[in-house]
């Protein structure tokens, strides 16, 4: 019945915005022979049913990248991440053309991965291309620390795109450096930082960019992520891998590429990694 006066009021609205007096009369009898509303409603696909997690433990349908026992589902890249656009075009192409690859050598401990500052990133096993990610990531308290120096890491979506890891509470950086920056081209619409020694959260909508067959660009990639539930990107077009020299440019890569954790040196804590394929 309300959508009945919803309708009707809208079209009162319509009509009287035209300047004209009688306000159409929907006959519900006639329109009851034919059922024109059947036309708009989609029944198919029916949306897969998933059990949603409580608070932020992983839904039934996704992947667990880290349940707080083990790295089974990481290992140490050869190289990790690019600095410069020349350098991500080499690791690129060692990448795809002949990929090493050792035990990930980050410390397990009361249910968190801890960095282990020296031993490298550390890279998912499996590939993959658009996703949902969820991950907790904890800056631990260090008064000595200040701007880039404090707990920094990044989650480098397909190893190329990073959002940053940093804490960001009251300690100031470059701002599209700093906390839920997709580095050096996107600042955070809002600083969502919590304290350091305190977990934080990142859920991310991640669109990967699509190539034509001669490698030009067909759609860049996109970003939409929360920081401990908050917007802080909105459906971002990323301009190419995120450096710390110099201008990005899209290099065409595989569909699906692996998730990347950065060792920047700090010793920044990770729980509860998963993963939903899109
Ligand atoms: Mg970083």
């Amino acid at each position: 019945m309300k959508q009945i006066l919803a309708l009707l009021l809208f079209a009162g609205l319509t009509i009287s915005l035209h300047g004209q007096e009688e306000v159409i009369q929907l006959d519900w009898d006639e329109l009851g022979k034919t059922k024109p509303w059947v036309k708009t409603e989609q029944w198919d696909p029916v949306p897969t049913k998933v059990t949603p997690g409580f608070l932020n433990a992983p839904p039934s349908d996704a992947i667990i990248l880290f349940d707080g026992t083990d790295l089974d589902a990481w290992h140490k890249p050869k190289y990790d991440y690019g600095a410069r656009m020349d350098h991500v075009e080499s690791i690129l192409a060692w990448k795809t053309s002949n990929p090493s690859f050792s035990d990930a050598e980050w410390e397990v401990k009361d249910g968190m991965m801890i960095v282990s500052p020296g031993k490298g990133a550390i890279e998912t096993k499996q590939s993959f291309g658009d996703v949902q990610l969820h991950i907790e990531w904890l800056a631990p308290v260090d008064p000595g620390k200040k701007g880039q120096g404090y707990s920094n890491s990044g989650v480098f979506l397909m190893g190329l795109y990073e959002i940053q890891v940093l804490n960001s509470y009251e300690n100031a950086t470059y701002s599209n450096g700093q906390a839920g920056a997709m580095y050096k081209q996107h600042m955070p619409l809002v600083n969502a930082s919590r304290p350091p020694g305190e977990w934080q959260s990142y859920d991310i909508i991640f669109n990967a960019p699509r190539f034509n067959e001669d490698g030009s660009l067909e759609k860049a990639a996109t970003i939409t992520a929360f920081h401990n539930g908050v917007l802080i990107q909105n459906n971002a077009e990323l301009s190419g891998p995120c450096v710390f020299i110099g201008e990005p440019y899209y290099v065409a890569h595989p569909e699906k590429m692996p998730i990347l954790l950065q060792d920047h040196g700090n010793l920044v804590r990770f729980r509860n990694i998963w993963v939903r394929e899109l």
